[in-house]
């Protein structure tokens, strides 16, 4: 049976751990080997005492937690040191190493086949494993969080004998994963909410969470590409949404931006001058600034004050709810794992399976990205989906 390991997240931060004692529980359950390394779950409140009562072994380091494992289960990319610790041979499971030239090159040198979970197809069998949809949903709701904190007013309607309390208006732009979460968080709280996609596929998906589409002419169903994502609009088209958007962004108390286009830039939605003409107090979260942020103020990691306006630049939201994080990435992970395990509870990299040839991005001493799947190792001539 493979050994799997959980060492501690090393990079400056991460709050999450890969896998929670509950997953882990079920591994041991079915007769894997699981090492923990001491202290891997403790800033997301998982405890060395419950993964040893989940059946798994506890490790004081991370050379003892990595030795001879054949999977090693992570969130952030392992450094330098980290990967030369790692046999070669081994599986590596981690989110955001592709695009990571440094460490790709490094995990492939090693000869590690690293899974990058970003690279999840976005489909309804990868469903089990989106990851990029779990953080995403909770970034969302934690944005509207900070919006709130941050703001000197309330969200709600309110109706006192000391009178009537207008609620909050909340704009969001970009309705994915995140944006939708927004919607709803914001809505919960009783503020009115706008929101606005260059897909008009969401529209229904907006209208039905209570907020009001933000619709414009210039949109066209073919603003999205035939994986559901955003095309990159034009320079032209990108003013035209930026002329719409500024009246709705003037307007409100908190704007909450997730605007993406996979592989590239953030789009720039929110002028300097826009920022000016917003009401004194508002605030904008702009979830986008680790990809450059939607508004042209954004500093990522940073809060900026620009004319009374309160700019937030969060990265790695979801590091401040490591419970959650942690349990959602576990679920997604474990559901990775079952598609690597045969009946026999072997590792089988089956690469005619669509998932894992979309996620291995190094493979037999070569980095993978784009480049065509490689031949299945094990026992793994099976048909896609065979081996869960
Ligand atoms: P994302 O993070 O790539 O982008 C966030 C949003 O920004 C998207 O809705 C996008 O349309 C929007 N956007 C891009 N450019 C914009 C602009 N200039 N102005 C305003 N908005 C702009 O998106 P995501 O949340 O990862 O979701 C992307 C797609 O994947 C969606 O179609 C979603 O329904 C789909 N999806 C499918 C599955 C599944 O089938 N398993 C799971 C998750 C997401």
């Amino acid at each position: 049976m493979p050994k799997i390991a959980l060492p501690r997240e090393s990079a400056a931060g991460e709050t999450r751990v890969a896998m929670i004692p509950e997953s882990v529980g079920k591994l041991t359950s079915a007769g894997h080997k699981v090492v923990v390394q001491s202290g891997a779950g403790a800033a997301a409140s998982f405890l060395d005492e419950a993964y040893r009562a989940a059946g798994a072994e506890i490790a004081a380091d991370y050379a003892s937690t990595c030795a001879g494992a054949d999977i090693v289960a992570r969130v952030q990319a392992p450094n330098a040191a980290e990967t030369a610790a790692l046999r070669e041979g081994a599986i590596v499971i981690a989110l955001g190493v592709s695009r990571q030239d440094e460490a790709l090159g490094a995990l492939a040198r090693r000869g590690v086949t690293t899974l990058a979970l970003e690279r999840i197809p976005r489909t309804t069998r990868a469903q089990r494993m989106d990851v990029l949809s779990s953080m995403a949903s909770l970034a969302g709701y934690k944005a509207v969080l900070l919006g709130s904190n941050a703001l000197g007013r309330i969200f709600p309607l309110m109706m006192t004998a000391a009178g009537t309390i207008a609620p909050a208006r909340v704009f969001v732009i970009g309705a994915g994963v995140a944006g939708l979460q927004a919607i709803a968080t914001a809505r919960r709280l009783g503020a009115v909410v706008e929101a606005f996609d260059v897909r008009p596929a969401v529209k229904e998906e907006v209208q039905s969470l209570g907020a009001t589409f933000v619709a414009a002419e210039t949109l066209d169903a073919s603003a999205a590409d035939a994986g559901g994502y955003a095309k990159q609009q034009s320079a032209d088209q990108e003013a035209k949404t930026r002329e719409l958007l500024s009246k709705h962004v003037r307007g409100a108390d908190v704007v909450i931006t997730t605007a993406a286009v996979p592989g590239k830039a953030a789009p720039r939605l929110i002028a300097a001058d826009v920022v000016a003409g917003m009401k004194p107090g508002a605030v904008i979260v702009d979830l986008a600034a680790e990809s450059g942020g939607n508004c042209e103020l954004t500093k990522p990691g940073e809060t900026v004050v620009a004319n009374g306006v309160t700019i937030l630049g969060p990265v790695n939201l979801v590091a401040a709810l490591p419970v959650h994080a942690s349990q959602m990435y576990s679920r997604n992970i474990l559901a990775l794992l079952q598609l690597l395990f045969g009946k026999d509870g072997a590792i089988h990299l089956n690469f005619a399976d669509d998932i894992l040839a979309a996620t291995c991005v190094t493979h037999g001493g070569e980095v993978r990205l784009g480049a065509p799947a490689p031949a299945p190792v094990g026992a793994a001539s099976s048909a896609p989906g065979s081996a869960s």
